[in-house]
């Protein structure tokens, strides 16, 4: 029997998770086991998706977190090791671009477990975000690389991937596969009273919550869109609900405890524009038929721009609600199954039974 490690830790694994786990748990003769390093520790921040997503408990909960980087991904390092070391799998399954996916990917690397890599490719091209050393380096390591646009397989040939002797291969991206399995499901925040049309907004990037700057401009443009455009509901993160207290700043806008994934959804249904600087949100916006408007400098979906149904408009108070203004209300079409169409998960269990089979 083949049996893969997959490693999961922050929110947006659990819902890539999610998808693939369960269509693996079907397939005859692939036994997986699930490690939960603990980045994301809070029940709304983890608990809550393995309950709504129908995932099984994490096998192995290593209950890693807080520190900064060096000491986290460290930690969760010397545990994935002693975990793959007493498993022995055929190889690990990582997931995007957090501390657990970089250090599953290196612990697996040092003891040549073969590693297949989800959501590889992207690029910020801004090496001061942690996501782009954890994804740069999880992509060497990698000998499958599941690309999710065509725009991630080119920047890894031009990284030099096609010289090297690794699966690359373009399969779309899961989280379509999961907005468009979960849509039937989606439900209203409880006690949620504010008619459709609201904004939604979502903020927790290092690069907006750790610059006094950048976050006090956002705040800015937030309160007054809230007053001037339609009201702004904001799940609030806790790095980012810490970062304002530490600051004395005040976020005068709906406020609501971080949601559940099928109550994101629901909202993403039924507002009338998202702004965010989340990576998974700004594909979430398209899925749902809304334009974006991102509080980034740049963005590793770099198609939804060149659509023009993304605006990148950094933390710039003006530009933001200029923006707002513009986009609101705006109706998006996905033409072109720019993501896979919601296949992607069959591709990827493809992809690992060929490998199993190898
Ligand atoms: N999300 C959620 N509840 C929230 C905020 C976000 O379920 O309160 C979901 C969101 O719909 C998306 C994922 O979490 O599927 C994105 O996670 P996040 O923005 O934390 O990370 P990123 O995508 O930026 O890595």
């Amino acid at each position: 029997m083949n049996k893969f490690v997959s490693i999961v830790g922050a929110r947006p694994q659990f819902i890539k998770a999610a998808m693939i786990s369960n269509k693996i748990q079907n397939v005859d003769g692939i036994e997986e086991i699930m490690v939960h390093t603990g980045q994301h520790f809070d029940a709304n921040m983890s608990d809550i998706f393995f309950n709504q997503l129908d995932i099984s408990r994490p096998e192995i909960h290593h209950h890693i977190h807080g520190g900064n980087h060096g000491e986290m991904t460290g930690r969760m390092l010397v545990e994935i090791e002693k975990t793959l070391i007493e498993h022995k799998p055929d190889g690990v399954l990582v997931y995007g671009d957090t501390n657990s996916t970089l250090a599953g990917a290196l612990a697996s690397s040092k003891l040549h477990i073969p590693i297949a890599h989800v959501e590889s490719g992207l690029r910020s091209f801004d090496i001061h975000m942690p996501e782009e050393v954890n994804r740069i380096v999880t992509d060497r390591l990698s000998d499958i690389l599941l690309c999710p646009t065509d725009i991630s397989i080119h920047n890894l040939e031009c990284e030099g991937f096609k010289n090297l002797s690794k699966r690359v291969v373009k399969v779309g991206d899961v989280m379509q596969d999961a907005a468009l399995f979960f849509a039937s499901r989606a439900v209203a925040p409880a006690g949620f009273k504010l008619d459709p049309g609201f904004i939604l907004s979502t903020v927790h990037r290092a690069e907006n919550t750790d610059d006094p700057e950048r976050l006090t401009s956002i705040i800015s443009a937030l309160n007054d869109i809230h007053q001037t455009v339609s009201p702004v509901v904001l799940p609030l993160h806790p790095r980012t609900h810490n970062a304002i207290k530490k600051l004395g700043l005040e976020l005068k806008v709906h406020l609501i405890e971080p949601v559940g994934y099928l109550e994101m959804i629901w909202l993403l249904n039924n507002c009338g524009l998202v702004l965010t600087d989340s990576g998974g949100v700004q594909k979430e916006a398209f899925f749902f038929g809304k334009a974006c408007v991102t509080l980034r400098d740049q963005t590793e979906w770099v198609e939804l721009v060149n659509l023009g149904v993304n605006d990148i408009v950094g933390a710039d108070c003006k530009k933001i609600i200029e923006s707002v203004n513009h986009n609101f209300g705006r109706v998006v079409h996905d033409t072109n199954e720019l993501y896979g169409g919601g296949r992607t998960s069959q591709n990827i269990v493809n992809e690992l039974m060929k490998w199993s089979y190898e």
